[in-house]
Formats: structure tokens, sequence, C-alpha cells
């Protein structure tokens, strides 16, 4: 995910790069203004936004300005776009055009960063393709010499998507839509509440005319009956399906009923289904007869603020594209910023364009098997996994054959995350698909060795669909978890137990303890022929410091927790504006939390483990806070931020820092030590964990499956039969143990060995202007 560490300045002529907002607003368009202006100064460039989208640059004067530093402090927390935008009908013409280019030269910009959507990206791209015709044009109609446009002869474009919908096609997700979702789970949680008090149907109109992104995320995250979306319209007989569905949910107990419609969906010869279309079917006096109310969520799903992944996507992809304008030659297609998985990278903006299009006449021509083919490869996941887990027991087509049914086990092992819940429903329906036994073991390896003996105490037992099905949103861990390893519990006990139990697959979901049991199992695997069964893991932990992925279910949850937690105390600040709060992270011996909450806040500085924290180093970074808050003209709204891990040092701890810090600022500015502790837990899961928990809980039974009919010599022959899942760079990826224990693993510190965000602390350090720190060794 990470842009390298920060070249230097440049040398000779000042580029001159402009930031603009454009579209429809979205969640982190006002992060990615404030990382290009910040980055921009630092390597050197002279910065401008231009206010009001492309309406500012074809009028030009008061519109375009140029940016200092300080002017987009405390900008990460703001929602919408501070610059504005507007949607321009001058700028489809050429004579608009014409007017933009010839403001862009009596500015000197040389270089255009444009955020929004795939109509604003279309201009830029326009706008590119006709540079060198516009600038003939102007000195021809002698509105500017050819001296003032010598210097201008290529004009370097850069897009950021930023869009609430996420219909960018080459890019997993745009800035502000996992905000949106955010704010659209938040409005469906509130809902079923009402709805189950009632025993009542909601009908949901979410946002997305081509795209159904947000509505299928919606209707995986919150666990919803049933999802209408424009790329892949229900079959002829949608009518009977929803209701055939919806009456079985009915049958097995459900009290509620959740329909999550886009407002551009329609039916497979292209007539729009609209929610008052299905509130009459659900309502139907002669079929389901049910209580039925619409809701449509409208702007609010725009409105407030970013969330943590788009803050630091946004602030991420900020950087790059200010890389991107610095290492273009005349020859570089014009980019946009993208992210595939974990991976930010730089793609050629006019495919991307092109294929965004595409979608839309593919939807328009009824070709839904192309428009879902060019999508991402995580929404056909995710479409499937909604149509496993919505009609669980309904399909016959995916049932397997009696004699490849196996009893998959299902333990939680850890601390809780958030996600670990919505991850076992996944399984668990998944499992009832295919006709397999998934069993629960309870409270993790403890509970389960509990049982043994002549007194079973229910540690292990079926799961029932009705329980589990109402889990897709709780945090915390319904089938309880602990932190006790196989070792400790007893190794023969355990075996024995698999024995008992008759166990074919082994699914565990936890942290670092449960990569750590995992690894004594796969290793106890020669001795006891019970264990000679597929294995894997889903990492699931805050501290996002389980080895062999890049990303842990519940370290979104976290992140969002603590950059709430943040905002909140960094608003607090806000009558006094010169204090500093240090603030103490979880994260165990990974400084993972610590520094990406570090970049969605904007913190000043953050101490990691990974980095130790010595005297030299505080002593910079107070005598920064020093010069801040001697040129700060007290007109910045906020505190400032220190984000410390728990286990950055032994020594200086968020209390003795603060201490530190007030004590040298001798009156002129405050500090505090502030600790979030286990709110960093999370209470309601985030809607990103949420959706990855399904989808790679999902993935995890395909793969244990694959071991179906295996002997004890074939599994223990194949590394992949003991494995953890993991997101890796741009890849869903199994890694077998044996590799990630033997490779990947710094087993003194319980934490991958190169982690893979290191080089991110540079960035969170550039954004702040703190000076380079003298480091640790
Ligand atoms: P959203 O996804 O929120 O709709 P968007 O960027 O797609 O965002 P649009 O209204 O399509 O929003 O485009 C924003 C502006 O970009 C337009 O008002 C117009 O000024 C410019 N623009 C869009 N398409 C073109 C085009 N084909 N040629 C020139 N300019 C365009």
């Amino acid at each position: 995910m990470a842009p390298a560490q920060p070249p230097p300045p440049l040398a000779g002529k000042k580029r001159r790069i402009a930031m603009m907002t454009s579209g429809g607003d979205s969640p982190g368009m006002n992060g990615a203004t404030r990382a290009v202006v910040r980055y921009g100064i630092e390597r050197g460039c002279e910065v401008f936004c231009i206010h009001e989208g492309y309406e500012g640059l074809v009028q030009g004067g008061k519109f375009i300005k140029k940016m200092n530093w300080s002017d987009v402090r405390g900008w990460l927390s703001e929602g919408g776009t501070l610059i504005g935008t507007a949607r321009c009908m001058a700028f489809y013409e050429r004579p608009g055009r014409l007017k933009a280019a010839k403001n862009m030269v009596l500015n000197g910009i040389d270089a255009l960063i444009i955020c929004g959507g795939d109509g604003s990206l279309t201009g830029a791209d326009k706008f590119r393709a006709e540079w060198p015709g516009l600038l003939q044009e102007l000195v021809e109609t002698n509105e500017l010499t050819p001296e003032q446009t010598e210097p201008f002869k290529h004009l370097n474009i850069v897009g950021l998507v930023g869009s609430i919908d996420n219909d960018m096609s080459g890019t997993d997700a745009t800035i502000g839509c996992y905000s949106a979702l955010s704010r659209i789970c938040e409005m469906v949680d509130y809902i079923e509440a009402t709805a189950s008090s009632h025993s009542r149907a909601f009908v949901i109109e979410v946002m997305g005319r081509h795209c159904g992104w947000l509505a299928l995320m919606a209707g995986v995250a919150t666990g919803a009956d049933f999802v209408f979306i424009p790329e892949k319209p229900r079959a002829e007989n949608w009518r009977e399906e929803m209701c055939r569905i919806v009456a079985k949910h009915r049958e097995i107990g459900k009290r509620k009923t959740i329909v999550i419609v886009a407002e551009g969906a329609h039916d497979k010869d292209g007539n729009k289904i609209s929610p008052d279309m299905i509130k009459d079917l659900l309502a139907d006096k002669n079929g389901l007869a049910l209580d039925t109310r619409i809701t449509t969520l409208g702007h609010v799903q725009r409105g407030g603020t970013a969330c943590a992944y788009d803050r630091y996507l946004a602030t991420l992809q900020g950087v790059e594209a200010v890389n991107a304008v610095l290492e273009a030659t005349p020859e570089t297609p014009t980019p946009f910023i993208a992210i595939t998985e974990n991976k930010i990278c730089r793609k050629p903006l006019v495919q991307a364009v092109l294929d965004t299009k595409e979608v839309a006449k593919a939807i328009e021509a009824q070709d839904f098997d192309k428009a879902m083919g060019l999508r991402d490869t995580e929404f056909t996941d995710v479409y499937n996994s909604f149509m496993t887990t919505t009609a669980t027991g309904l399909d016959d087509k995916m049932m397997l054959p009696e004699k490849k049914h196996m009893r998959i086990a299902i333990i939680h092992v850890g601390a809780p995350a958030g996600g670990m819940n919505a991850a076992t429903r996944a399984a668990v329906a998944y499992c009832l698909t295919r006709g397999h036994t998934p069993l629960a073991i309870h409270n993790g390896f403890a509970g389960f060795a509990r049982h043994h003996g002549d007194e079973p105490i229910g540690a292990v037992r079926e799961f029932d669909w009705l329980e589990v099905d109402g889990w897709a949103s709780k945090g915390g861990s319904e089938i309880g978890t602990n932190r006790e390893l196989p070792s400790e519990s007893g190794m023969e006990l355990i075996a024995s137990l698999f024995k008992q139990y008759n166990i074919d697959g082994l699914f565990i979901v936890g942290g670092f303890e449960g990569f750590h049991a995992l690894s004594q199992l796969r290793q106890a695997r020669e001795k006891y022929s019970s264990l000679c069964i597929p294995m894997t893991m889903l990492p699931a932990t805050i501290s996002n410091n389980v080895p062999g992925t890049e990303y842990s279910l519940g370290s979104d949850t976290c992140l969002n927790e603590l950059v709430r937690y943040c905002d909140t105390i960094k608003q607090s600040a806000s009558a006094s504006r010169r204090r500093v709060f240090v603030i103490e992270s979880q994260g165990g011996r990974s400084g993972y939390v610590a520094t990406l909450a570090g970049l969605a806040v904007g913190a000043v500085a953050v101490y990691t483990p990974e980095e130790g924290i010595n005297i030299e180093m505080l002593a910079a970074d107070i005598a920064h806070l020093k010069q801040v808050f001697r040129e700060d003209s007290g007109q910045s709204r906020a505190g400032r931020l220190i984000i410390v891990n728990e286990k950055a040092s032994k020594v200086y701890s968020a209390k003795l820092i603060a201490d530190m810090i007030r004590e040298e600022a001798g009156g002129r500015f405050e500090s505090r030590d502030s600790i979030p502790g286990h709110v960093q837990q999370g209470g309601v899961p985030s809607p990103m964990d949420r959706t990855r928990a399904v989808r790679l809980a999902i993935k995890c039974i395909e793969h244990l499956e694959t071991y179906e009919d295996r002997q004890d010599a074939t599994i223990l022959n194949d590394p992949q039969s003991c494995s953890v899942i993991g997101i890796k760079q741009s890849k869903v990826v199994f890694t077998s143990m044996k590799d990630v224990e033997e490779l990947e693993t710094d087993w003194p510190n319980r934490r991958p060995k190169n982690e893979f965000w290191l080089d991110l602390r540079s960035t969170v350090d550039s954004l702040s202007g703190r000076p380079v720190v003298p480091r640790p060794e």
C-alpha cells in the first residue's frame, strides 16, 4: 500500500500543481486535497486549489488560490469538500475548455490533479487530449502569446477517483465509498431494531444508478434478505424468487425482512424495479401480507466525516498523485490512482474510463454477464457470497453428494475482533448449502478441552441457522473466544477430541494466538492422525499483527473507533486550541494501528514498538511542537495529537510523554494523556470487516473442501492443507503455515517480519511537517 520514502525536494524550476474536486462530493476528498497540498509543498512545488470544480477553472480569477501548508490544517476530519465542487455545463463544450486552458497558463499551472467521478475524469482526459490544440487556438486568436504558451506544452493530469458509488472500473474502492457504506449500514442497523420489534418488512433504497456496489455490500454487511442491483438483475421470475426466499426466512423464525434496492435496479428486460413495486409485493394480502415500509436514504449517504479507510486511502493516493505528476514524461499516458486489494498503483485513465462506460452500455444492452465481468473480482465474489448466505438451505444446485460431506469445526482464538461473527455466519451458511455439518467449538481450546471426560458441558455443538443468521452485524464473539493454546490444554486431549467428534476440517478465526495454535496443531500432525485434516485460519485481530496477511478482520473497526475517539478529543481542545493529546493505542508489538490512525487523523508524531522511543526523538518532537505553537496564528480550530503504541517503550508511557511535553512547554501550551483502551475493539463491526469476513470465510471453507477425500499421508505432504488466508498486496492468497511460520514470522515480537506498512511512517511525518527525527537503530 505504501508509497516509498519521500524523495528529496526538486531542484530547478518549481512545478505548479493545481488540485480540484469535481462532480458529486464524497467523504475523503478533503484528505486528498490536504495530502496533495502538503506533499506537493514538501516536494518543492507550488500548489493551488481550484474552487468549485471545472466552473472555477473556466472562470479563473478568485477561484484559483495558492495554498499554504497551514491552510489545510484539520481538513482530514471534515466531510464534503472544502474547496467546493460543481457540475459545469461550460466544460462540456470546447469554448469552456479554451477558457480553462487560458486560466491554467495565466496562473502558470502545468499539472492538474482532479478528484472526482467518471464524468469528471472523462472531462479531464478530453482536456489533456485537446491541450495542444487549445494552446494553438489561444495563440492564433491572440489570447496568449507563443512565449506565454511555450513552457506549457505538456499538461500533466492525474485522476483520483472520488465517488460514493464505487463505480469506476480498475479500482477496488473509490475515495468515499466505504464512508457511504458505513452510513448506509448504520441506518440499516437502526431500522432492523424497529423492523424486528414490529415484525415488519423494510424496503431500503440506496444510491447507485449504474453500480450496485453500495446495495450489494450493504446487503452482505447487514445480512439483508434480498438485494436488487443493476449489473445482475434477478431471473425472469424475480417476484416469485424474492417471495420464496422471504417466506423461507420467515418460516424459520426471522421477525424482520430487509430488502435493499439500488436506485438503478431493473429487471432482465430493463424495466425499472421501484421500491413501491417491492413493497406492494411483500404487503400483498394474498401473499406474504407483511407490514411493509419504504425508506429512501438519499443524501445522508454522502454526509458526514470520512471513515478511517477513506482518510488514509485519500491521503496515500494524494501522495501518489503528486509523485505521478513529478515522474511523468511527455510520453506517460494520463494515469489515475487505483487500489487493488491492498496495493495502491497507477493505471491508465483512458482505459478505466472506457471500461466504466462499457459497464453502463452492457447494462443497457442487457448483457449482464459482461457487466459483472467488468467489475472487479471482489464484486463477483461478494455477489456469490450474498447468494450463498441468503438462499441457505434453498438452493439444491450447490449441494454436494453425501459422501463428500464434511464435519467442519469452527473455533475463535484470541481476543474478540470485529467481523468474527460475520465470518462464522458465512462459513456456517456455506457449509449448510454444501451439505457439510458445521460444528461450533465454544470458548476456544480451553472450552473444547473442558468438554472432555465424564461431564460434557456442551462446548461443541452443531450450529443452528436461525441463531447464526442474526450475527452479520454483531460485535464480539458469539461462540466465545479464548487465548489458550492447544499445548496448554494438552495436545493429546485436543487430538482425542478431534477424533471423538469426527472432525474432518478445522476453521480458526483469531489473532496471533490463533496463528500460534494452528502452528502447534500442524506440528502435532505427525504424531496424531486425528489432526491429519485440512486446517485453515482467517486472521482476526485489531492489532493486525498476524503473519501471512496485510489485513486482519477487526483492524478496520479498531481504526474507526480510534479515529472517532481522536476526532472527539481533538475537538475538545478547540476552546483552548493550544493542547497536545498523547493517545495510547493498542496493537501489541505492532505499530500498525498507531501508524494508520496517525495517517487518518493527521498526528504530529507516532511512536511504534518497531522503532521504540529515545530521548533524542522526544527532544526533537518537543522542539517541533514548540515551533508549531509559536507559528500558530491561533486560527486552527483544534489541538494536536501524538499517538503512542502501548508497547512502544517500557519507560516512556503516554502519561510520561505528556508530562514531559507540559514541563517543556513552560505554560505556552498544554499536554494531556488519554487512553481509549478496550473501546478500540469496537461495538458494531465496520462494514469493511463484515463484508471481508463473509468473502474470506467462504473462501476458507471452499479451501477445506478441496481436501475432502484425501488420505492422511497426502495431507501431511501437502503444505497448503494447513494454511492461513490473507490479503497480500493485490491478491487474496492461502499461504502454507509452514512457510509463514518459518519465513515470515518474528516470533519473539509476535508480528510479521516484514510489515508492509513500515514506509507509511514517513508519510505521516511528511504530512504533519515533523522534522526528520533521530530514530533508534
Ligand atoms: P459522480 O460520480 O458523483 O456523478 P462525476 O464526476 O461522474 O461524479 P459528472 O456530473 O458526470 O460527475 O461530471 C462532473 C463535471 O465534469 C461535469 O459537470 C462537467 O463539467 C465535467 N465533465 C463530465 N463529463 C464530461 C465530458 N464528457 N466532457 C467534458 N467535461 C465533462
